[in-house]
């Protein structure tokens, strides 16, 4: 079924009832239902999407496996044009996807036009590497052989993505698998299932054949997903989503020894030292807290300040917090909109209560909004016990704790304190101490004076618990492909 054919010839991509016809196996749209998602922004339902069976899980490695041996064969420069036309299509349709990932997720539309855009650049980046996959060619040191390393593609892979940025978690995925010569399966979060259906469809226009890419709900993850592991065809997981399902899974794909790349779970720092730019600091601080209401991987959870810059930068910051508007994700006035679930909020609370019991004080926010969307109002809190559970556990909401700190050598060791390392923030007018600073962090990301990082050109991932493997950039590519090595003697 294609899109036209659906919705007349210039369907509605904002549309939730237009992506809840059915998973996408093997180019086709099965129907079914079984799981409602929800608008958090009211709490209604907006529309119900199936909810699949193992048994149609193993249908979608199958329809994966029908379509691999011809996409693998297909040149790089036609994966590319393909990549690029979705690219393209996204582009063409980006205010209808924000509008949905608004809708099924709540952000505010300002940070769903950001992630459509962000999310698109993963189908341009991969368009561009498709055509570039390295090889190597050398001569062994001993002089006996020469070593010619290819890449190819290393099978079907399973993706699994989180609610949080419902469009670019799965296109970070998608693309450099797709440029790999990967047929794939998309398992996406059940909360926001809209959009990657929504992508398909985009996909499917941009003349993605039948099979390679397919896309399936559950509410079952842990038996479909142990069955597609369990099939010898399947050779990929690329999972991104918390650190204890993550370490489930890299357990579960132990059994079949599948090749993993996780992006997990985060804790960031952002440290302002006394010779930042107050200003500076204060217009990262919002973005690295702020983007997506603080529901980010990457979003900053523990604010080391030093003393000199602390007062003033937790004064500056409680002013911008307190400034900003809650509401609907789809109202363009809104700034900062609902948490996913009720649950979400719930999660906030008790971790701001825990905090305040133990002696924070809350600057602005720090009570539950009420009412029928799942709202937090941003808060900032300072005094905050440096052993709260706050510190040790992702926030994932509008909350900035902030700590107070001596020196450069306490502020890296309460930043190193966590079993996390995807994000750091520093903010330094010293270029050296930037540099000296970065280099102690235990994370796979640094942002130097900056409050945002993702760049789909840039290595994405973490160290530590916060995962293995990176997404993005030059290398992202490999984590879908095999090198294989032949020896010569010429
Ligand atoms: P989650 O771990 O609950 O779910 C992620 C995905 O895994 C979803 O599709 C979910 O349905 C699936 N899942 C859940 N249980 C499963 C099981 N037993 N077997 C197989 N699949 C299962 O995470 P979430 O709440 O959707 O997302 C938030 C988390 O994701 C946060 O911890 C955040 O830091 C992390 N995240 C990390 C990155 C990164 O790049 N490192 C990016 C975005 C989000």
């Amino acid at each position: 079924m294609t899109v036209a054919s659906v919705r007349g010839l210039n369907p509605d991509f904002s549309d939730p009832a237009l992506h809840a016809e059915g998973q996408y196996i093997g180019g086709r749209w099965l129907p079914g239902g079984g799981i409602p998602v929800v608008d958090p922004s009211t709490g209604a339902i907006l529309a119900e999407v199936p909810d699949a069976s193992v048994e149609q899980g193993l249908a979608a490695v199958d329809a994966a496996h029908a379509a691999a041996a011809s996409w693998r064969a297909t040149p790089a420069r036609q994966r590319s044009e393909i990549l690029r036309r979705w690219f393209d299509l996204m582009k063409e349709h980006a205010e209808e996807l924000a509008v949905l990932i608004s809708r099924e997720n709540g952000k505010a539309l300002a940070d769903a036009r950001g992630e459509v855009a962000y999310a698109a650049e993963f189908f341009r980046w991969y368009a561009e590497e498709a055509t570039r996959i390295p090889g190597e060619f050398r001569t062994a040191p001993s002089g006996a052989q020469r070593i010619l390393v290819d890449h190819e593609p290393i099978g079907i892979a399973l993706l699994i993505t989180p609610w949080n940025f419902p469009a670019a978690m799965a296109t970070r995925k998608i693309g450099p698998a797709l440029a790999a010569g990967c047929t794939v399966i998309l398992k996406p979060a059940s909360e926001t299932p809209l959009t990657a259906f929504a992508m398909a469809r985009l996909g499917e226009e941009a003349g993605v054949p039948p099979g390679v890419v397919n896309v399936l709900t559950t509410t079952r993850p842990g038996p479909v997903v142990s069955a597609i592991l369990a099939d010898p065809r399947v050779r990929k997981l690329s999972f991104t989503g918390s650190t204890p399902v993550g370490r489930g899974l890299l357990a579960e794909a132990a059994k079949s020894v599948v090749s993993c790349s996780m992006e997990l779970g985060g804790n960031a720092p952002f440290l302002v030292f006394d010779d930042a730019d107050l200003d500076a600091a204060l217009d990262g601080a919002m973005v690295a807290k702020m983007r997506n209401a603080g529901e980010a991987c990457t979003a900053a959870n523990r604010f080391y300040v030093q003393d000199g810059i602390h007062d003033a930068f937790v004064e500056g910051l409680t002013r911008r917090m307190a400034a900003l508007k809650v509401g609907p994700g789809t109202d363009p006035a809104t700034q900062c909109g609902p948490m996913i679930t009720r649950k979400a909020v719930q999660k906030i609370d008790r971790l701001v209560s825990d905090a305040v019991a133990q002696g924070a004080r809350v600057r602005t926010g720090g009570v539950t909004l009420g009412g029928d969307g799942f709202f937090y109002p941003p808060t900032v809190l300072d005094h905050v016990p440096r052993d709260a559970e706050i510190a040790r556990e992702e926030i994932f909401g509008p909350v900035a704790a902030i700590y107070r700190v001596a020196d450069e050598a306490e502020a890296i060791q309460l930043a190193n304190a966590t079993e996390y390392g995807l994000a750091a923030y520093v903010y330094t007018s010293d270029l050296a101490r930037a540099l000296r600073v970065g280099r102690s962090l235990e994370s796979g990301m640094v942002a130097l004076n900056r409050g945002l990082m993702s760049d789909p050109a840039a290595p994405f991932g973490g160290v530590k618990e916060s995962g293995l493997g990176r997404e993005g950039g030059t290398t992202g590519i490999l984590e879908f492909m095999e090198a294989k090595y032949y020896a010569l003697e010429f």
